[in-house]
């Protein structure tokens, strides 16, 4: 892999060329994200900043689309609609990266989506900027509150696409351990997996710790459940069906000498096909109901669903269209596969998944991952297998998790950039047309 430095070639240099120019602002920009972030559902600040940002290079901008969402719109003459959208949230992490520009609060960018608001207000002035480029109409999205999986459809039900238009194409990308000035394609749906987070209340009858035979004791149940629900993807799911079942999180109890009314468990399911989320969510909440009768509790366990996030399919005709852009702006050697990850997004509501919201069947999406490892943490990392690698890099959600901007900031540009001209400069109304060759 290369760590050279990136040389915009192919068709879209034109439009690239102008890169260097805004590179030092944008930049600027990126570092204050990154040091002043909000959590979900409180973007106030970053969706000013991304809003005169937009204001200031023509964009006709919205505000409180959906929450602290933004809006960006900027026409061209007549062809298709694109839209690009960055999240504007950050995580309830405390920052240990020692960057200069670090937050110093409760809160951190830790997902990278501060250098995904850059990118994206990195393209969104490329293209404002060489308007003679392209034709058409560019839907910028700011959209918060992403980590708790609500933006995307706060947004949609806010009438996002009636007010603004159907797209031909929605894109995005996300930050991932990959050498930075990397970008990775998935070759087949899904790119992201789909979730279901749960929370469960299992009921119990409390009572005295040298008496237990009298009460029912809700910690051994939960404790037993906790234990054969890891046997749902080992002995429920083929090996080849990717299926995670994770309880992270555990409550009971307020004292070691009382048994308690009830105990809690907090769970993540996460597949790469709804057919098989859907029969991991039924195993887990057969184990739960079993457990609490095997454990005689006097009630019928609660189990809530707390948030669901669909899987994040890539259209196959846009992922072909932007893969070929991306390899002739950034070099073919900087274009990798990416098998499909259990991470999850609520990106994929933007198309079929959010049919239910926005009413629109067949919008295609593009999404991809961008490199953001600086190349001295790379070789750090290096001299062992991938696996011991992406062990020894802190990933997404880390509180060391630290883009290397010089490298991750312009090559996530070009990428958004490239994609966007790519899809712009097809034949309106055709989002079906065949790639140019
Ligand atoms: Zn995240
Ligand atoms: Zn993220």
């Amino acid at each position: 892999m290369s760590t050279a430095a990136i040389v915009p070639s192919g068709r879209h240099t034109p439009v690239l060329k102008r890169l260097d120019a805004v590179l030092r602002p944008l930049t600027v920009f990126a570092m204050d994200l990154h040091r002043h972030p909000e959590p979900s559902g409180a973007e106030a600040r970053t969706a000013a900043r991304l809003a005169e940002a937009l204001a200031a290079e023509g964009y006709a901008v919205t505000r409180g689309v959906g929450g602290h969402g933004v809006v960006g719109v900027l026409t061209h003459g007549d062809g298709p609609r694109v839209y690009l959208r960055a999240e504007l949230d950050a995580l309830p992490v405390r920052e240990r990266t020692g960057l200069p520009y670090a937050a110093d609060g409760p809160y951190m960018h830790a997902c990278g989506h501060d250098l995904h608001v850059a990118a994206l207000l990195g393209a969104a002035t490329l293209l404002a900027r060489a308007r003679p480029h392209w034709h058409g109409t560019v839907v910028v999205l700011g959209q918060p509150a992403e980590e708790t999986l609500t933006g995307a459809r706060a947004m949609l039900e806010d009438g996002l696409y009636a007010r603004f238009g159907r797209p031909d194409a929605v894109l995005a990308q996300h930050t991932a351990p990959l050498l930075g000035g990397m970008v990775a394609h998935g070759y087949g749906p899904p790119v992201l997996a789909g979730s279901v987070q749960l929370d469960v209340t299992l009921h119990g009858r409390g009572g005295h710790a040298g008496a237990a035979h009298l009460s029912v004791d809700p910690v051994l149940a939960a404790a037993a459940a906790v234990l054969r629900l890891h046997g749902v993807v080992p002995r429920e799911s083929a090996p080849a069906d990717p299926v995670t079942v994770t309880v992270g999180r555990i409550d009971a109890g307020t004292h070691s000498g009382v048994v308690p009314d009830t105990a809690r468990l907090g769970l993540t399911v996460r597949a790469l096909s709804q057919a098989s989320l859907d029969r991991a969510v039924a195993a887990v909440e057969r184990v739960v109901r079993a457990e609490s009768a095997a454990s005689g509790c006097p009630r019928e366990p609660e189990i809530t669903v707390v948030s669901r996030s669909p899987l994040t399919v890539a259209d196959p005709e846009v992922t072909a269209l932007t893969r070929e852009a991306h390899r002739e702006a950034l070099g073919a050697e900087r274009v990798v596969p990416w098998g499909p990850s259990m991470a999850t997004e609520d990106f994929g509501l933007y198309g079929d998944a959010g049919r239910e919201i926005h009413g629109c069947a067949g919008i295609p999406l593009g999404y991809w991952m961008v490199g953001v490892v600086g190349p001295r943490q790379w070789a750090a990392a290096d001299g062992s297998g991938a696996a011991e690698r992406l062990a020894a890099l802190p990933p997404n959600h880390s509180p060391e998790f630290a883009p290397h901007l010089p490298i991750a900031l312009p090559s996530a540009t070009t990428a958004l950039t490239t994609a966007a001209l790519t899809l712009l400069n097809r034949p309106s109304g055709s989002p079906r047309a065949q790639p140019r060759r």
